[in-house]
């Protein structure tokens, strides 16, 4: 393809995705695609090939093959997981970063991508409250993009080893703990495999609405101590991924100020982006976050308007990854990183290469002003104020959790009046909202996902999409009381 052809390829392009977003708006087709396990092998050659194609073949054949392979992830219905960030401004950010091709990993290999990430995640960390300590203009702390939240706490949990390891330098790695709760996403256990490091994860209750409190870390630090174990991190997590539990970073506060080995990395996947709003700082504990933490991440790809992937890691030490991934070979030496004078941020991640993902964010942050953030925030936690009150006003169905910023979960448990037997036990609560879930799953038109909260399995309502209104809804809540009456009829009878 010469430039000419890109030309006109890129304006086609454009034009598809326009019409794309029209029709998502408008609903003009289901959230999930209507195709089998298998479905696009019979329809591709089985080798590249031999000589180049026609472009406008290529894209023909993107549309009529790929797009209706797609789950619509920017769908106004996706209420499933936690919805992925979009933008157009993040699109073109993209666009124009792939333009450059740029693996940007020091200073040298392009000035303006490091500098603009250093600059960028300064004004994203400056927009959701955090503490100047983690600002990159600091010197000290800094931010980078890192692969995802999992690679986020992996990164951290590798720094925190190093750390330990050079304090205690006879620690064996098979006496090291990583502590998390039974609630943390499953990063901090793929993290101790990765790394070969056992991780300990922490009860928490329903009662304590799946929040991880101060008193039950402290009497595992303290078993463990005892038992001449090595605690060196603890993954806390603002939003869990089942209920949107916060744990409880005050109470953790006053515990780890008698365990000052121990580092601290919080997981904000998808809720550290509510941080934006003043009225949800306290809630997620902003205040002892800024305190203690030694590393925080929070991905804009989840709530935060931006197109996958753009999840930063911020610490309040440099130091403490560099000490851990340095690792400069003379073909990486360059004079301004022995210099010592610019951020080479390939000594902050795992990788060498890394995408260049600044520019996308700050064209996100322009385009929408920390106003526009908000907006998006609240949006979203109102909606999730609509489905409770529709669940609270059913006789049919109840919340398993109190609802957490824009996300409920919930399962069919019936009033026993609206039943032909008394209530029903623990047990067959669980079998009837497997079936219950087996039914909505297999609809195109509305996408939730499972989990189990105590025992219970129930059913997660996650709000986030830009496209989602009022409308969509309560057209979700009409779906799952029909698909909620069906089950409980043929469980009836
Ligand atoms: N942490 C939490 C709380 C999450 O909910 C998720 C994903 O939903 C993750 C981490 C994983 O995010 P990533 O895909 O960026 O690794």
């Amino acid at each position: 393809m010469n430039i000419e052809q890109f030309r006109k390829a890129g304006y086609q392009a454009i034009d598809r995705i326009c019409d794309y977003y029209y029709a998502l708006q408008e609903s003009k087709f289901p959230v999930l695609p209507d195709v089998e396990p298998g479905y696009l092998r019979p329809l591709l050659p089985s080798s590249a090939p031999e000589s180049g194609e026609d472009f406008s073949q290529i894209a023909e054949d993107y549309q009529k093959l790929i797009v209706k392979g797609y789950t619509h992830w920017q769908h106004p219905s996706f209420l499933a997981y936690f919805p992925a960030g979009f933008s157009f401004e993040g699109i073109l950010g993209d666009l124009y970063a792939s333009s450059v091709s740029n693996p940007g990993f020091n200073w040298l290999s392009s000035p303006s991508c490091t500098e603009l990430e250093s600059i960028v995640l300064d004004w994203a960390s400056k927009m959701l409250g955090l503490s100047s300590s983690f600002l990159n203009a600091s010197g000290v702390g800094g931010g980078c993009f890192q692969n995802t939240a999992s690679e986020a706490a992996l990164v951290a949990i590798i720094a925190a080893r190093t750390a330990y390891k050079a304090a205690h330098p006879d620690t064996k790695l098979e006496d090291m703990r990583i502590y998390t709760s039974t609630q943390t996403h499953s990063l901090g256990l793929k993290a101790g495999v990765i790394l070969g490091l056992t991780v300990r994860a922490l009860e928490v209750t329903k009662e304590d609405n799946f929040s991880l409190r101060g008193h039950t870390l402290r009497s595992a630090l303290e078993e463990d101590k005892k038992k001449g174990l090595h605690p060196f991190i603890l993954i806390a997590t603002i939003g869990t991924t089942s209920s949107g539990a916060v744990d409880n970073i005050a109470e953790i506060r006053t515990v780890v100020t008698d365990f000052p080995d121990i580092k601290i990395h919080v997981d904000a996947a998808w809720a550290g982006m509510a941080l934006v709003c003043p009225e949800f700082r306290e809630m997620c504990y902003l205040k002892d976050i800024n305190a203690i933490a030694d590393s925080f991440s929070t991905n804009f790809h989840k709530w935060g308007l931006t197109n996958f992937d753009a999840c930063p890691l911020w610490v309040r030490d440099r130091k403490y990854l560099i000490d851990a991934l340095d690792i400069t070979p003379p073909f990486l030496r360059t004079a301004q990183g022995d210099a010592g004078t610019v951020i080479d941020y390939r000594n902050w991640h795992l990788g060498l290469g890394r995408r260049y993902r600044s520019l996308k964010l700050w064209f996100v942050l322009r385009g929408y002003g920390v106003e526009g953030f908000q907006k998006h925030i609240r949006k979203a936690v109102d909606l999730n104020k609509v489905f409770v009150e529709l669940v609270s006003s059913s006789d049919m169905l109840s919340l398993c959790a109190p609802p957490s910023l824009a996300l409920s979960v919930f399962r069919v448990n019936p009033k026993p009046s609206t039943l032909n037997q008394a209530t029903l036990p623990e047990d067959a609560l669980n079998d009837l909202n497997k079936l219950f879930y087996g039914r909505i799953s297999v609809r195109k038109d509305i996408f939730l996902t499972q989990t189990v909260l105590n025992g219970q399995f129930c059913i997660r309502l996650a709000i986030g999409s830009a496209l989602t209104q009022d409308v969509h809804i309560r057209e979700a809540f009409e779906v799952i009381t029909h698909e909620g009456k069906l089950t409980l009829e043929a469980w009836d009878r």
